[in-house]
């Protein structure tokens, strides 16, 4: 059950109050070159996106941020630090949500303005705090309590609870709040402390996670904890590297958690002795291939299960739970449909026909 969280509204894409988890990532391109940004945007939402943030680091990255939201279709973060200047200018430009510390603007006179340009146009604030940016004062404050990693929560929770408190001082309330940390228990006592203060909508992620393959698993065992205990409103996979991998791990984590409208999960045996064709290529070319159906599932809601098996002997009777899947043989394959065969079909012509099913299915829903 989640954790009841109030909820606020990104360019139209709800975040907390029970809406469904977003995913979001960041690019890693230079925000000033708007093709190259937009590309990348492009493949982040074709990965399954719902929300991309850029890095805003100077005006000339801020005065981008209009033609890049042009041409994207998922809401558009902008994520600054210090100069409240550029945050002013970002919402100027017409994003969705500004990415920002409060407790970086030096003067109190700075996060009004920067409260007032998001209060205009209803754009939310998210409040990020990372364990690495925990001031002095905060962890002195809790040295002695408990555990370090306690002491780091609780230390992080403090400062959020601080900046929070700084924005409805402004009689703002239109807050995310993400708290992080590389270390996956700090991560989750801060999370699970805010949660207790306060019912902004988390954003959850485990900061500096890594290289796949390490990352992966450390961003997916950090946000699974947190969302399985009913926690969390919108994650982003740190992984170090390409930020479409970011969202399809997201999607992942997601998917295995069975967490709402989660498209098409993909269930690909091992491999053993008994397999006969190049099921790790064959698989790699049913998922692009059922990407857009993935999409479009996705938006809609719904969720189906396909099967990539590598051999008739045991692949149908495993994959009994799939919808629709393929079991390879010797230069040929069978299509099945909720566990039973439907047809034999040549190895070079497989994909074709799963996908073949996979549409005729969704019809037939
Ligand atoms: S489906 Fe066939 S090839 Fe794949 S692991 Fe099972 S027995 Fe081996």
């Amino acid at each position: 059950m989640a954790q009841s969280s109030r909820s606020v509204t990104v360019g139209g894409v709800r975040i907390g109050g029970g809406a469904p988890i977003t995913v979001q990532s960041m690019t890693s391109t230079d925000t000033r070159d708007v093709d190259a940004t937009v590309s990348q945007i492009r493949q982040i939402e074709d990965a399954g996106a719902d929300l991309v943030r850029v890095a805003v680091p100077d005006e000339e990255a801020a005065q981008a941020l209009s033609r890049i939201k042009s041409q994207m279709s998922v809401p558009l973060i902008a994520d600054i630090h210090f100069n409240y200047r550029l945050a002013v200018a970002a919402a100027e430009q017409g994003v969705d949500k500004l990415r920002l510390n409060p407790g970086n603007l030096s003067r109190p006179e700075q996060v009004e303005a920067v409260v007032a340009a998001a209060g205009e146009r209803a754009i939310p604030i998210r409040i990020g705090v990372n364990a690495g940016s925990v001031p002095e004062d905060a962890r002195e404050r809790h040295k002695g309590r408990g555990d370090v990693q306690e002491q780091v929560a609780a230390a992080m929770v403090d400062t959020a609870l601080g900046h929070v408190e700084l924005l409805e001082g402004w009689g703002f309330s239109d807050i995310v709040v993400s708290l992080k940390a590389f270390d996956l228990r700090s991560t989750w006592l801060a999370n699970r402390l805010f949660r207790k203060e306060r019912d902004y909508p988390l954003h959850l992620g485990i900061t500096e996670a890594g290289l796949p393959p390490a990352g992966i698993a450390r961003s997916a065992i950090g946000i699974a904890m947190l969302l399985k205990e009913g926690i969390g409103d919108t994650i982003r996979v740190s992984l170090t590297g390409d930020p479409v991998l970011q969202v399809s791990v997201g999607r992942e984590i997601l998917s295995a958690l069975e967490l709402g409208g989660a498209g098409i999960t993909l269930v690909t045996c091992p491999t053993c002795g008994r397999c006969e064709l190049d099921l790790a290529g064959l698989a790699r070319s049913v998922e692009g291939q059922l990407r857009p159906i993935d999409r479009d599932l996705r938006r809609e809601g719904r969720s189906l299960r396909v099967a990539v098996m590598g051999c008739v002997v045991n692949g149908p009777g495993e994959a009994r739970e799939a919808d629709v899947g393929i079991a390879g043989g010797a230069s040929r394959g069978v299509v099945f449909v909720g566990g039973k065969p439907i047809a034999t079909v040549p190895e070079g012509e497989l994909v074709g026909a799963l996908v073949d099913a996979v549409n005729d299915y969704l019809k037939g829903e």
